[in-house]
């Protein structure tokens, strides 16, 4: 059987997969089974942030687990504790950091946060969570019924009860009430749209927050780790969030997963745990990414990345205004509205055709997350083959 006849028999179909097999990357090109080459403009939905098969990150893997890969957390794990230090340090923020293994996990860390933050404060037990109309926090059944997003909350329920969900940012303060116990939000939805806060309304709404003692918690899970530029978006935004949840790119493909608090003491032994979460493996590489983007955060080559990628993204859209209707996003996260659905679909397909793998977000835009060591010629390469595939709409 062939790869595609066994994933059909053995693997369940949770995922509409596009028909190609890629087998070997370097950087932002990969490889497909029949030998056709690609530039990837979507680093594995934001994952894999500094490159395909990047050497160093290989090289730091290949030596810790040449020695240990995993003893749990019932004991110290050096790479955490370092890790955990580059990652508090970069934020800017005073807190410490849970180790979890994805997106979701961490998102419920902060939820647990959030939950036992409000039963503590006060005479009243808090509980309510608010979050916004086409958000995404995850795929567990309490990340989903964080999501507020109506057609994911089909099928799973009974979910568990709390969450609140705000039509857009300047809505979110009407909603708090006295068991509000937290605010969970992405500066920049993600699988929502590519859609930037604006941040007057988010520095606005944190400010009134902290006034009435409810948590602000940032979803950095796709906008983390220096994809907008800076480290976080909450730094791009100048708030100073109580929790920030981070995932996809820290671990350089390698699955990791944090969530970080001021609230240092909320948590004592037992209250939260994982089995797997920042062990030898996804810690020794978030360590050596974590050095990898800040060495080019200090030197500005990550800064003339954004710049000389945004500078092409900007002629391309404006050779099509027929097709693309807006240019959004920040930094490395960033997308073109599309004119309609379908159009955005058959642009998907083409891409692939001429070589070029890209992303869809919401119903109507094009998503494009590069590695953010991509270079100019992979740059440049990229929209030649995404030219021909919108000319040839
Ligand atoms: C991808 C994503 C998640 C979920 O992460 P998983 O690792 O798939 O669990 C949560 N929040 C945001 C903003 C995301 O982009």
């Amino acid at each position: 059987m062939n790869i595609k006849e066994l994933d059909k028999k053995y693997v369940l179909p949770t995922y509409a997969r596009a028909d190609v097999e890629f087998v070997s990357g370097d950087n932002a090109r990969l490889v497909d089974s029949e030998g056709k080459k690609y530039i990837d403009f979507a680093s594995g939905i934001a994952v894999v942030s500094v490159g395909h098969a990047n050497k160093r990150v290989n090289n730091a893997i290949c030596k810790q687990l040449s020695n240990l890969t995993h003893t749990s957390n019932l004991y110290y794990i050096a790479p955490q504790a370092r890790v955990a230090k580059k990652i508090v340090e970069a934020s800017g923020y005073d807190m410490k950091c849970f180790f979890a293994n994805s997106g979701a996990e961490a998102n419920e860390g902060a939820i647990k946060i959030a939950r036992k933050f409000g039963e503590r404060d006060g005479e009243i037990k808090r509980y309510k969570v608010i979050t916004l109309q086409h958000s995404f926090h995850g795929r567990t059944i309490t990340t989903v019924k964080a999501t507020g997003q109506e057609k994911m909350h089909n099928y799973f329920g009974p979910y568990p009860d709390g969450f609140v969900y705000a039509d857009n940012i300047e809505h979110v303060a009407s909603l708090v009430d006295d068991h509000t116990c937290a605010v969970m939000l992405e500066l920049v939805q993600g699988e929502g749209g590519v859609e930037p806060l604006d941040k007057v309304a988010v520095q606005k709404l944190a400010k009134f927050l902290k006034s009435k003692s409810v948590l602000l918690m940032i979803d950095e899970v796709q906008t983390g780790v220096y994809r907008t530029g800076k480290f976080l978006a909450s730094n791009y935004y100048e708030i100073e969030p109580d929790v920030v949840t981070l995932a996809k790119g820290l671990g350089g493909g390698v699955p990791i997963g944090v969530v970080m608090t001021t609230l240092k003491e909320l948590f004592s032994a037992g209250d939260h745990g994982s089995t797997f979460g920042g062990n030898f493996l996804s810690t020794t590489a978030a360590c050596e990414v974590m050095d990898i983007l800040s060495e080019m955060d200090e030197n500005r080559e990550l800064q003339k990345g954004i710049d000389y990628f945004d500078s092409e993204l900007e002629k391309f859209y404006a050779a099509h205004k027929d097709i693309f209707t807006s240019k959004v996003g920040i930094g490395m996260m960033c997308g073109l509205r599309v004119r309609d659905a379908d159009t955005l679909n058959k642009i998907v397909s083409n891409a692939r055709e001429e070589g070029a793998i890209v992303l869809k977000a919401g119903r109507d835009t094009l998503r494009l997350l590069p590695a953010l060591t991509i270079t100019k010629e992979e740059v440049d390469e990229g929209f030649e083959s995404l030219n021909r595939a919108v000319s040839s709409l």
